[in-house]
């Protein structure tokens, strides 16, 4: 029997990890890196590149350089979120047919799916390279707080990469579990995961062989990017004040902006002062070089940041009310996510809880243990503790007036099903449109829009009479579907419902075939 892996498929970085001996093994890639950027690129001529490779030549083609594809996972091209990354991204994003976020790159358009379909097939070939075998199955984990249209696409980039999804598990879970391994004590865990693009807080409770899940909350769009930006900003505005000139167009100059902040700002969680070196990154109007050459101080990245961790706080509040708790009632705290090594994030953290957090789990490697461990549960029935995981955000259809009806609440135990029963609004109608909606506002409108569907050959009927049965579903993946049945006729109609902002299902099929045959010609 085939190997089963688990990815951690990271906004900056993912980790491949499997079971050996029944011991967790985080698996290196021919580098010798336990983690491989989760960045795609393709050179002027035409080669593709992929994590370490990708991220090597980004700062030459930072145009056709993609990172950080996963805070546009299963999103809309015209979400706010999008929109803003567009002012923000070096390289070039597009709308695809369905309204979905694409990327330009060299002469080809890639959909979202396709990029984090080629990430998640470079950590397939990372554990293939050290078994010495195929791999086809996979667990794959996804922040806590992903709808159901960012649940959907990692599935059918898993599916491009090649992979069978066994399950997309949690990340913060997929931590718990990690860290649950071998312990029998009962504990209360606040899991506090601050990567590179996403935030989320579970409160989780183990014990007698279950984890459970109590709550969960996040931000799918704060993480060590946002703080890179503030740096970057920082040292824009420093050489502005300094050589009255500007390197906000020049692409180049930016990306190497990019990687010297980002690198500032992992050396200040170690020592308090670092020094950002540019040299040449510009030339004045007499074609004179000229370098950018900044200290900066731990104080004051703490002071340009503090309101992104700040942010998280709030978050953790609202994780705690689900749950009915206190910070005080957590009896550990797991960091998980690169951004928090930061020295100020383990404060804010430790003052918030009233506790310092745990020193004891690799917040890098936690989550891929964690997805391994499922995946040997999963792939080779091995006995381990029963997940109890919920849902996110609360799932509900749209109602006259512009109104939210929700169905099933946020922090519902998954897998569930929930019945409602609909009906008309005019006499003899013979279809009802249902609009499902994921999200927790009052207005319709502001919630994310799943799918929606006509349900036709309605009994006719007074206004108000047929009773129309719908179903929905949430699987332990997470993911939603919806069947509705008219209980005169007892003719059910199962509707799969496509999110928005996902691929067709010819287009999944024909990249899933694309890339198949791209593989063997490459073996071959
Ligand atoms: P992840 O998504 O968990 O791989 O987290 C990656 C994020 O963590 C990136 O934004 C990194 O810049 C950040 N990171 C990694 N190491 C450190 C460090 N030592 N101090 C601060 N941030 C870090």
């Amino acid at each position: 029997m085939s190997r089963v892996i688990g990815i951690d498929l990271g906004t900056t970085n993912s980790c491949v990890a499997m079971i050996e001996d029944g011991q967790p093994v985080v698996i290196p890639n021919t580098g010798g890196y336990k983690t491989t950027p989760s960045m795609f690129a393709v050179t002027e001529d035409g080669k593709r590149l992929v994590g370490h490779l990708a991220k090597r030549q980004a700062i030459t083609n930072s145009k056709n350089t993609v990172f950080a594809a996963k805070r546009l996972i299963g999103r809309d091209f015209d979400s706010p979120e999008v929109t803003k990354a567009r002012t923000l991204l070096p390289y070039e994003l597009i709308a695809g047919p369905n309204n979905d976020t694409r990327v330009q790159v060299v002469d080809r358009v890639y959909t979202i799916p396709e990029i984090t379909g080629l990430v998640l097939r470079e950590m397939k070939r990372v554990a293939e390279e050290y078994l010495g075998e195929p791999v086809q199955e996979a667990v794959i984990t996804v922040p806590a707080h992903f709808n159901d249209a960012q649940r959907q696409t990692t599935r059918d980039a898993g599916r491009i990469a090649g992979l069978e999804v066994l399950r997309i598990i949690n990340e913060p879970t997929a931590a718990a579990l990690a860290y649950g391994r071998g312990r029998t004590e009962s504990e209360r865990l606040a899991i506090y995961d601050l990567g590179g693009g996403t935030f989320d807080i579970s409160i989780l409770q183990l014990g007698d062989g279950v984890i459970e899940v109590l709550s969960t909350a996040g931000d799918t769009n704060l993480g060590g990017e946002d703080f890179d930006r503030r740096i970057v900003e920082y040292l824009l505005e420093k050489f502005e004040e300094k050589e009255d000139a500007s390197l906000r167009e020049d692409a180049m100059a930016l990306q190497r902006l990019k990687d010297a902040a980002e690198k500032a700002k992992c050396d200040l969680s170690e020592v308090n002062s670092s020094e950002v070196n540019l040299p040449f990154i510009a030339a004045d109007d007499d074609g004179q070089a000229l370098h950018l050459s900044v200290v900066l101080e731990r104080a004051q990245l703490e002071q340009l940041v503090a309101d992104l961790i700040e942010r998280t706080r709030g978050i953790c509040d609202r994780a705690l009310k689900d749950a009915n708790l206190e910070p005080g009632d957590i009896d550990q705290i797991l960091l998980v996510g690169g951004q928090t090594r930061m020295p100020l994030c383990q404060k804010q953290v430790a003052k918030f809880f009233g506790k310092v957090p745990n020193k004891g789990v690799n917040p890098d490697e936690v989550v891929a243990v964690g997805a391994a461990i499922q995946a040997s549960m999963l792939g080779e029935d091995q006995p381990g503790p029963l997940l109890v995981d919920v849902t996110p955000l609360s799932l509900g259809i749209a109602t006259v007036g512009g109104h939210f009806a929700r169905i099933i609440e946020r922090n519902t135990t998954v897998p569930t099903a929930r019945k409602e029963i609909f009906t008309s609004t005019r006499d003899n109608q013979r279809a009802v449109k249902i609009r499902v909606l994921q999200g927790e506002s009052e207005k319709a409108s502001e919630n994310d829009l799943l799918g929606e569907f006509v349900l036709t050959g309605v009994r006719p009927a007074p206004k108000g009479e047929p009773e129309i049965e719908v179903t929905f579903d949430i699987d332990a993946n997470g993911i939603v579907s919806v069947s509705a049945k008219d209980l005169a006729t007892n003719q059910e109609q199962s509707i799969q419902v496509n999110p928005r902002g996902t691929l067709s299902p010819e287009e999944l099929e024909k990249l899933t075939e694309d890339y198949a045959s791209d593989e063997v010609a490459a073996k071959g």
